[in-house]
């Protein structure tokens, strides 16, 4: 060894040391406060001012583990995880990520590792048809898919994309549309591409774009000289999983040479269940789309899966060759290198966990998840209706649950903050034109009935009357 390496076997003892140590907090994370309760620097305070120059035994960083790093843990995998949406996790997803670490190798050519660029196609064709997503988008056909970090990159790769094909045009003319509930990804991935007009678009009482409004803004903007570029079509979106309609966007899109992208970040998996897909219908008129294993989908982060319909606009828009990556196998043209698809050159073996995930449920086990997820967040809605106390925000279509306190914005916010200083739950305070709200995200893979009761039980004591004052 030229330098004092790990051996095989130490590799194998510590190795076995972290799963327990893993196993032992799934075991255990449901007894510790979902929030972490740590001030602004106190993580920093328990660590040394500079690196070690000597080796340490690592059974002291194990212990550090414990002592400095799970306090300033705020637990994303505790049942009583209702904030944001849930980070998929799961034990075969950590070690199909495991392994990826294990194999350590860098993607971004085919020849670099057929199987990574292979599975991946495989794995990202199998979601085609789980998700009953356009045949064409399979990698047997016009289109394709691929797995980016986060759906931020995707929508912003599918601007890039989208300007790349209309490069004649000034990109200062070029507009992005999207529902002014859409992610904030949309403005910031359409800065990023450089493009500076971005609508956000009336929606109707259900928070979904109204498709005249969206041609008027088109047609608006034709008529003062600007390219309408992109439209983007969410599909659950982040404050109330509010479901935009795809088709007449699409339709629209398709008359003024439009890139439709549809971002159904969170609500993607429960496509899985053929009873949400009315939600998307109309997928033959979109470009790209993206979800995320990453939220749902018992998947760790980093996992979000791009489709396009057609893959030589991405390819023209992300190749380029320098001669030290040419080789035979991209020059047969018979393979997909995915550095062509990105952004970056680099690229993890992601397919790996999403691989180890479906073949170690199966898709029957997921979509018995989704539903049970989606039965809690109705449970909990028709309970919060009944109550004189509360009104819902917003349609239940998935499991996310979005209500407020009657008597108003204090109320709600008050509420909101009870219920995150309980150490049992956390719940995500937010906000509309019409006021605060509370949102409660039910998708935690370990998340039952009791914890959602339990959640029930805390609102209950914790809300003031109907007519308390505001
Ligand atoms: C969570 C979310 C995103 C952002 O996802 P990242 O993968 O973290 O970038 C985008 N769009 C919607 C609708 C989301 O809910």
């Amino acid at each position: 060894m030229t330098f004092p390496d790990w051996t095989p076997d130490d590799f194998r003892r510590h190795g076995y040391e972290v799963v327990d140590w893993i196993a032992d907090y799934l075991a255990r994370v449901e007894d510790l406060p979902v929030i972490s309760r740590v001030e602004p620097g106190d993580i920093r305070a328990m660590l040394p001012p500079r690196a070690p120059e000597e080796a340490e035994p690592f059974d002291a960083v194990l212990a550090d583990l414990d002592r400095v790093i799970l306090p300033g843990i705020t637990h994303w995998q505790h049942p009583g995880w209702f904030a944001y949406f849930p980070t998929g996790a799961s034990p075969p997803s950590i070690l199909g990520d495991l392994v990826s670490s294990g194999l350590g190798v860098v993607g971004f050519l085919w020849a670099t590792s057929p199987a990574a660029t292979e599975l991946e196609s495989q794995v990202l064709d199998w979601l085609v048809d789980l998700l009953d997503l356009p045949q064409g988008w399979k990698t047997t056909g016009p289109g394709g898919g691929v797995i980016q970090m986060s759906a931020s990159d995707a929508t912003h790769l599918a601007f890039v994309v989208a300007r790349h094909r209309r490069h004649e045009t000034p990109v200062e003319q070029m507009v992005v549309y999207a529902s002014a509930e859409a992610h904030s990804s949309v403005v910031k991935g359409a800065r990023v591409a450089g493009v500076r007009h971005v609508r956000p678009l009336a929606v109707d009482e259900e928070l979904a774009i109204v498709p005249a409004a969206f041609e008027a803004a088109v047609v608006a903007d034709l008529e003062v000289g600007r390219t309408p570029l992109a439209v983007v079509s969410t599909v659950g979106t982040t404050g109330t999983t509010a479901v935009d309609p795809v088709r007449p966007i699409g339709e629209i899109a398709r008359r003024h040479r439009l890139w439709h992208h549809v971002d159904a970040a969170y609500a993607g998996t429960a496509m899985i269940c053929p009873e949400f897909r009315h939600h998307q219908d109309g997928l033959e008129l979109v470009d790209s789309y993206v979800f995320n294993p990453h939220k749902w989908m018992l998947t760790n982060f980093d996992c979000s899966a791009f489709w396009v319909a057609d893959r030589r606009p991405l390819i023209d828009a992300m190749s380029i060759m320098p001669p030290y990556l040419r080789n035979a196998a991209s020059e047969s043209g018979q393979v997909i290198d995915y550095r062509d698809w990105h952004v970056p050159l680099g690229r993890r073996f992601r397919a790996l966990k999403l691989w180890f995930v479906l073949r170690a449920y199966g898709a029957e086990a997921i979509r018995a998840m989704v539903r049970s997820h989606v039965e809690l967040a109705r449970g909990l809605a028709a309970r919060l209706e009944a109550d004189p106390r509360f009104e819902l925000v917003a349609p239940v279509p998935f499991s996310l649950v979005t209500f407020r306190h009657v008597a108003g914005d204090r109320a709600t916010d008050d509420l909101a903050a009870a219920l995150n200083a309980s150490g049992d739950v956390y719940v995500t305070p937010s906000h509309l034109d019409s006021g605060s709200f509370i949102r409660v995200s039910i998708g935690q893979r370990t998340t039952e009935a009791r914890h959602v009761e339990r959640l029930w039980q805390l609102i209950d004591d914790l809300a003031p009357p109907a007519r308390s004052a505001g």
